[in-house]
């Protein structure tokens, strides 16, 4: 690519946001989707799957420690996680940040995402990867919740692509079947379900899928400066009350514990559980 073009995110067919790029670091078809890293003027490096912005070094944090922090901290005694997606590693750092988290397993449906992340986005996962407690597995995360164990995970983690292509089954009545099933009576599945000024069905559809599965149904929210559209909702579903309800001196108390508190630049305990207090124009999409 020439120095000092442009890309545009192709997410939205009216609208849109672009970078100027200094440089192309990698442009990848795989057998799954059209994969781009880019060197950006603004938002150091970027990866676009199809198109579409999935991270940026600039504002990775904001999305990575509140889809990690708060089902964990949430839960308050999650101790094996499955995370789906999250090819760049970011989600099962933070994870593995929480000494209570014996196994975190990664699920990730495509290699390709996996090897240009580790060598074009380094500092994402840092050295998650080599962590004993980790255990990374190249497949589509449909086919790895069918098959587990029942009761075998705390919490779910679906740091997935949009509910097209091969993201599409992620957001299932037969994964939140399986999901029901492979988590424990306290379980807890967190879904990323896209920017409700958007892509409000995203939200709707897969919260009264939940619904159908999960007796708690609910989201909280993240801004996400790159996730343009304003706020980023992340769907969640329980087994037991209360996951949106934890007091924030609770939630303080655990992140102490954890080691996590002074860590983030986001997250904080006065933020998640603010982040459950969602704005009309969203929770109106939620099941009553
Ligand atoms: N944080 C980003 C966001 O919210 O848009 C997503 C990050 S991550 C790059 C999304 C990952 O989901 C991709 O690497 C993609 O390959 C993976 N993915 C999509 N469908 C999948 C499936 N069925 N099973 C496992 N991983 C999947």
């Amino acid at each position: 690519m020439s120095v000092d073009s442009w890309i545009n995110e192709t997410l939205y067919a009216a609208w849109g946001q672009r970078f100027k790029v200094k440089r192309e670091l990698a442009r990848v078809q795989s057998d799954f989707q059209d994969i781009g890293i880019f060197e950006t003027y603004t938002h150091g490096r970027i990866m676009l799957l199809d198109g579409v912005v999935q991270i940026t070094e600039s504002d990775e944090f904001v999305y990575q420690e509140m889809i990690a922090h708060v089902p964990v901290l949430g839960h308050g005694a999650a101790r094996n996680v499955l995370i789906i997606g999250a090819g760049d590693g970011g989600v099962l750092r933070r994870v593995l940040q929480h000494g209570s988290v014996e196994r975190a397993v990664m699920v990730e449906i495509d290699g390709e995402v996996i090897r240009l992340s580790k060598e074009f986005l380094p500092g994402i996962a840092g050295d998650a990867w080599h962590d004993p407690r980790a255990e990374v597995i190249v497949g589509d995360g449909i086919d790895y919740v069918r098959r587990a164990p029942a009761a075998m995970f705390d919490a779910i983690i679906v740091d997935s692509t949009d509910p097209i292509g091969v993201g599409e089954v992620l957001f299932t009545d037969e994964f939140y079947e399986n999901a029901a099933r492979i988590l424990t009576a306290s379980g807890v599945i967190v879904n990323q379900c896209g920017v409700p000024a958007m892509q409000a069905d995203e939200l709707h559809d897969t919260s009264i899928r939940r619904a159908r599965f999960f007796p708690h149904v609910g989201a909280y929210v993240a801004a996400v400066p790159t996730y343009v559209g304003g706020y980023m909702t992340l769907g969640f579903a329980s087994k037991a009350p209360g996951f949106d309800q934890v007091p924030t001196d609770v939630i303080r108390t655990r992140a102490q514990a954890a080691g996590i508190l002074g860590s983030t630049q986001y997250w904080t305990p006065e933020i998640h559980a603010g982040a459950f207090n969602l704005p009309p124009y969203i929770s109106k999409h939620l099941p009553r």
